[in-house]
């Protein structure tokens, strides 16, 4: 007998009928003899509806009556999920987020679950009855049991808790797509259902998946091991697996971590290259990083930004041991783009022979700003100077000189309450993994370029301080090498995507900080394409083929981030889909032995 949690969206349960669609098929699979607990969403765009409601009144609902309001969506599902269920003969029980105790913190309209009192649900499924849960709902701890949500798109996340409270055998996320897709099928029309993906990749494809998976559903599967599948509830179809390793054992009364950052990655065996004033063109990222890829030499983080004169800066580390061979090949590469007739300035290569990565990594970072500027802050505090700034979806990568290691260490650890984790390794993942699962588009970024800006301990922390204080949520964040000498003071460019949204803010926040660099250039019209999987980890060549593919198009390469798994590329934004479509193909995403999916 299995115990399963399956989630019910809103689009799934849209309507009455669809309602008793869905109960049919949860009888079936109770009449099996599982146990079944479901969790549902507020019917179709009920919560939309109840938001504007309360948008009628006033710009700034107060976040508590918020939370007496939109919480009523759920209610309203279990209740007729329950009455389905039990007019076909299928003894059934609805629950709210209060009644089966999800306990969670005061923080209204996002708050985290900290824990789930299973003994209720457990004793109405050894009665044999289905128990209909509502999700994205909880109730406070302390006296006051206040209502609380836990933000759009929370009820996967109350499924997935639920499952690792129960220790269920899986929880399944059924919803209006046949699982998660290579990349978005309304651009890319032959897009492919991914048969399995790790909860990482998963994470940091969240621009592309998140409407799918809530990205807190995808860190508490990890961490608890819960193995998660997403399919569509119109078919039978087997969906998506989303996959995680085997997790360490966790408390289960501390189920979400309350902490954003979850450990710290350090690799101290890294060495630097920079290559400075490149033509900004089509293709040199393509030329540096196919020569690199064809002496099967694996770079780690790639960076580039901006430098005016049209000209850019690529800097990428190596692992030491390989230092040379890179190093003989960037050299000889050099003198053919300083003669590119786009280039007046002097391309120059820069080594550094030591340098250490140090990161902090969590899903919790994602959407909440000041983490990075947390992390930048921190580092300032103990004297220690960030070369290299790259950051992800999960993920906040610096490189810092060797000799600052343990302070860095010990600060980060200190400030983010958090232990130094293993980096991974590629030998640590399953080597069936794919080079590269999945293709995401975004085009809701402006790019912004900060440019001379002092380069010693405190700027990057000064500059996103600033802007996390205003509420603003920056996504990529890159600073390469340092580049000019200004006054004596040697000076590095910083450059950061936010959404266009915020523009404005960011704006109004720089004029405070006027005079700590010499220019901003803020560009609208860019897209960021990045290309996401595990198995680009230790594997040469997957930079490279990637920019030989918008090469192949003629599409130029404004700015470069990476982390471990994925690769994001900044290019204007009328050459976005070209450029999505191109590296779908490349990576040959369009050729899955699976059935090609419909677009719904
Ligand atoms: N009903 C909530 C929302 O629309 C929660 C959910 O659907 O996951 O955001
Ligand atoms: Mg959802």
């Amino acid at each position: 007998m299995n115990l399963i949690v399956q989630k019910y969206g809103g689009t799934s349960i849209g309507s009455v009928e669809r309602v008793q669609t869905v109960a049919q098929r949860i009888h079936k699979i109770a009449q099996k003899g599982n146990k079944v607990v479901v969790v549902v969403s507020a019917m179709g765009k009920t919560t939309d509806t109840l938001v504007k409601l309360a948008s009628e009144i006033t710009s700034s609902p107060c976040r508590r009556e918020m939370d007496m309001l939109l919480s009523t969506g759920e209610q309203v599902s279990i209740a007729l999920m329950s009455i389905a269920l039990q007019e076909l003969g299928q003894p059934a029980i609805s629950l709210t987020g209060a009644q089966v105790g999800i306990i969670t913190e005061a923080e209204h309209s996002r708050a985290r679950i900290l824990s789930i009192n299973p003994h209720r649900i457990q004793r109405h499924l050894d009665r044999g009855e289905v128990v209909v849960v509502a999700g994205f709902q909880g109730i406070s701890d302390g006296t006051d049991l206040e209502i609380t949500t836990l933000g759009r798109g929370g009820s996967d996340t109350s499924a997935v808790a639920i499952a690792a409270s129960l220790k269920a055998n899986c929880c399944e996320i059924y919803t209006d797509v046949p699982g998660i897709l290579t990349t978005d099928p309304r651009l890319v029309p032959d897009a492919q259902l991914i048969n399995e993906i790790t909860c990482d990749e998963m994470l940091e494809l969240a621009s592309l998946g998140a409407k799918v998976l809530h990205p807190r559903a995808v860190e508490l599967a990890r961490n608890y091991g819960i193995p998660l599948v997403v399919r569509s509830s119109w078919s039978d179809t087997p969906g998506t697996r989303v996959i995680s390793p085997t997790p360490k054992p966790r408390y289960i009364d501390k189920l979400e971590l309350t902490k954003s950052v979850d450990g710290i990655n350090f690799d101290s065996d890294q060495a630097k290259i920079a290559l400075l004033r490149v033509p900004n063109s089509p293709g040199v990222a393509a030329r540096i990083f196919g020569e690199i890829a064809s002496q099967q030499l694996d770079v780690d983080l790639i960076i580039q930004s901006i430098h005016e004169n049209n000209s850019n800066d690529i800097a990428f580390t190596v692992s030491k041991n390989v230092l040379n061979k890179a190093e003989a090949i960037v050299e000889a590469i050099a003198p053919a783009l300083r003669n590119s007739p786009t280039n007046n300035d002097e391309a120059e290569v820069l080594i550094e022979k030591g340098a250490a990565k140090i990161a902090i990594v969590g899903a919790g970072m994602i959407g909440r700003p000041g983490i990075a500027a947390k992390m930048f802050k921190t580092l300032a505090d103990a004297q220690v100077n960030i070369e290299m700034i790259a950051t992800s979806e999960v993920k906040v990568s610096c490189v810092i000189s060797p000799n600052n290691s343990n302070r860095a260490i010990d600060a980060l650890s200190k400030a983010f309450d958090v232990q130094l984790s293993e980096t991974p390794i590629a030998s640590n993942l399953v080597q069936v993994s794919p080079h590269v699962r999945g293709v995401a588009l975004d085009t809701k970024q402006v790019q912004i370029a900060l440019l001379s800006v002092q380069d010693c301990p405190g700027m990057a922390a000064k500059i996103f301080g600033t802007l996390a204080d205003k509420n603003i949520s920056v996504d990529t964040i890159i600073q390469s090498q340092r580049c000019r000498i200004i006054n004596g003071m040697p000076t590095s460019d910083i450059v950061f995507t936010v959404s266009q949204e915020d523009l404005q803010a960011v704006h109004t926040s720089l004029d405070i900080l006027s005079g700590s660099f010499t220019e901003v250039i803020t560009d609208i019209e860019i897209a960021k394409v990045s290309i996401v999987g595990a198995g680009m980890l230790g594997q040469p060549g997957i930079a490279a083929k990637y920019f030989g593919a918008l090469a192949e198009q003629g599409i130029n390469i404004k700015m470069i981030a990476t982390s471990e798994i994925k690769i994001s590329c900044v290019v204007a934004k009328a050459e976005g889909i070209k450029a999505l479509k191109a590296v779908h193909k490349a990576f040959e995403l369009t050729e899955q032995e699976t059935s090609k999916i419909s677009v719904l």
